[in-house]
């Protein structure tokens, strides 16, 4: 059956960053990293309290500093380097764990840390620093109108037609360490399915859309990941 397989589409959760030291969204209290979602995560809150929401994601994009990629994020890009088939990895991540993993086929659906977002001129410009302090913009040089790069509740995802047509011509859909609770990510199992590919989960438990794929493997992506592409590439 795998050796069926040609062109692989692979979406990523916070999952596959959790044993990286990354805490992952929907903890039991319902809080990440101490605050409610909508109050950190939606245009609303930025617009409320843009000084909160500049120090909470300052904060998360100097934490990346300490974390590395972990057997899961290196296993994934041992994949795409020795695939002979079309691969695309969609992350709805905004580390930047796949990209020292040393992807080259990889689009952040949700925007990324490492990015700054000017509200005046739209242009998107690599950012490793606070946000905070309404430093200037490097494409149109004027201040205060910097965000974060991040793609919050009520916005519209990146690269959807990209990842649309990738979807409708792949033979195997993979999800690794994602709820399934937030569309439109949570919708593409059954794209790919409709186009007629196999689809395969890999999470720490079951989560809302098991019931969607064809299998499901449950345990840590550290180790489910490295033994599923070892098996895939075993399998050319
Ligand atoms: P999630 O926290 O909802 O789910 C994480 C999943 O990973 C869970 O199913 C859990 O069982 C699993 N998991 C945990 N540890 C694991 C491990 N070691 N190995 C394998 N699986 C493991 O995260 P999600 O599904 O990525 O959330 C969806 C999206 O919601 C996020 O990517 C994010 O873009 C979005 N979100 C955005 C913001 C924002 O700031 N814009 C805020 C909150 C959520």
């Amino acid at each position: 059956m795998l050796a069926a397989m040609r062109n692989i589409v692979i979406l990523t959760g916070a999952g596959i960053s959790a044993e990286s030291g990354i805490p992952t969204f929907r903890a039991s209290d319902g809080l990440w990293e101490n605050h409610r979602i909508e109050d950190v995560a939606t245009p609303q809150a930025f617009r409320r309290n843009p000084a909160l929401v500049q120090r909470f994601y300052d904060a998360r994009r100097a934490f990346l500093g300490q974390v590395e990629p972990n057997a899961a994020h290196l296993a994934l890009a041992r994949l795409e380097a020795e695939w002979p088939g079309d691969f695309l990895l969609v992350t709805q991540n905004v580390d930047d764990l796949h990209d020292r993993a040393g992807h080259t086929h990889l689009l952040h659906m949700h925007g990324e840390l490492n990015s700054a977002l000017c509200t005046r001129c739209g242009a998107a410009r690599p950012w490793r620093g606070p946000l905070l302090g309404d430093p200037a913009c490097p494409a149109c040089r004027q201040a205060g109108g910097l965000r974060p790069d991040i793609v919050w509740f009520g916005e519209i995802p990146y690269h959807m037609e990209r990842i649309e047509t990738a979807i409708a011509a792949c033979d195997l859909f993979v999800s690794i360490g994602t709820s399934g609770a937030v569309y439109p990510a949570a919708g593409f199992v059954s794209q790919a399915r409709h186009a007629g590919a196999r689809t395969l989960e890999l999470n720490l438990e079951p989560s809302a859309g098991t019931p969607l794929f064809d299998e499901a493997k449950h345990g840590p992506a550290s180790v489910l990941v490295p033994a599923w592409v070892e098996a895939m590439l075993a399998s050319r």
